[in-house]
């Protein structure tokens, strides 16, 4: 059976499929001659690049199953798909560390300016260095902070772990029941579970210090206009889930009136062409849709994308 990896794979996935009989092909071909080249093979994976549409289907009486390697599957007719009989998986779990960790980057790199420090000091460093020191001099840490955490899905909760491994009180906010406690799995085998406080969105908009925002995509924000209102000032907010949780133009109001102190930012409204304002504005630190962008996650969704392809496919 021939698997056409058009947005790529990890190699220990290729591998994976490679040993279970399979002919992987990680050439990328062109959107405008999938219709043509996709009917020779048996099955198709993508990222977010290739998209995998109903005419697309029809033309591939081949095709038996369709893999995102990661999360989101807007790129794909995937309820079309199934009707047809062709088996639509993806990888959600193996990237909700590295996303995690690309939050506290922000994190910490927004309580001590760093979003500003990296921009100024190329410029002035040799110039200015005094000023800049003095600019930066006043930094928090993140330890004993409150960290909202609103979703608590699977990246949430990797999140809220981070936070509770250096030392934050952690709140969260979910549509539905969360677990009472994480297992905070520690160096040297140690597992601590840790209790958590479920809230209201609106408390947690109310109490958090830091806020990060894990919620799939909706198309109302999480927090619009009015939820700006209520946060607390000098709040620290950070998007790494979907353009348009967080409302940009009140973003930029509430960052330049102060109410917001700094916004570390992976996702756009409109990817991949961001506003300017927001790219351009002195207190947001900026990231291009990285999340899940580490070896280890690539590693994990790849593997995972194998398993997931040979069970369907040698069953
Ligand atoms: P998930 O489905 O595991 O969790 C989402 C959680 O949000 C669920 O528990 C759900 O009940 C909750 N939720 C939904 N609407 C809500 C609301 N209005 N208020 C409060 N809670 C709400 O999803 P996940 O795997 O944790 O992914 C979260 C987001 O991260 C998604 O939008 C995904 O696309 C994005 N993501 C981003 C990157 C990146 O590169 N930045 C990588 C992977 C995923």
């Amino acid at each position: 059976m021939r698997i056409l990896a058009n947005d790529g794979i990890d190699p220990l996935g290729k591998q994976l499929l490679e040993d279970a009989g399979f002919i992987v092909d990680t050439n990328h071909i062109p959107q405008a001659e999938l219709a043509e080249k996709l009917p020779a093979y048996d099955a198709i994976t993508v990222r977010s690049a290739t998209k995998v549409r109903a005419a697309l289907i029809d033309g591939c009486p081949n095709l038996k199953l369709i893999g995102r390697g990661g999360v989101g599957m807007d790129n794909i007719d995937v309820e079309y798909a199934r009707s047809k009989g062709v088996a639509v998986i993806n990888t959600p779990a193996a990237s909700s560390l590295s996303v995690a960790e690309l939050v506290f980057a922000h994190l910490l790199g927004g309580v001590r300016f760093l979003y500003d420090a990296q921009r100024k000091m190329p410029l002035e460093g040799d110039t200015n260095f005094g000023a800049l020191k003095k600019a930066y001099a006043k930094g928090v840490e993140l330890r004993g902070k409150t960290l909202g955490v609103i979703g608590f899905g699977r990246i949430g909760r990797e999140t809220a772990k981070v936070g509770l491994g250096l030392g934050m009180d952690v709140i969260v906010s979910d549509l539905f029941e969360a677990p009472k406690s994480l297992p905070l799995e520690l160096s040297g085998g140690i597992t601590v579970d840790v209790p958590i406080q479920q809230v209201e969105t609106e408390e947690l908009l109310r109490k958090a210090d830091f806020i990060s925002i894990h919620v799939p995509f909706t198309d109302k924000p999480i927090i619009g206009k009015a939820e700006f209102d209520l946060l607390k000032p000098g709040v620290g907010l950070v998007n790494a889930s979907r353009g348009g949780v967080i409302e940009e133009v009140a973003l930029l109001e509430a960052l330049d009136n102060g109410k917001v102190a700094f916004a570390g930012l992976d996702v756009y409204d409109n990817e991949p062409t961001p506003r300017k304002e927001l790219l351009t504005h002195p207190k947001v630190s900026l990231t291009p849709h990285i999340g899940a962008a580490t070896g280890e996650a690539q590693e994990r969704i790849g593997a995972e994308l194998a398993q997931l392809i040979i069970e369907h496919l040698k069953k």
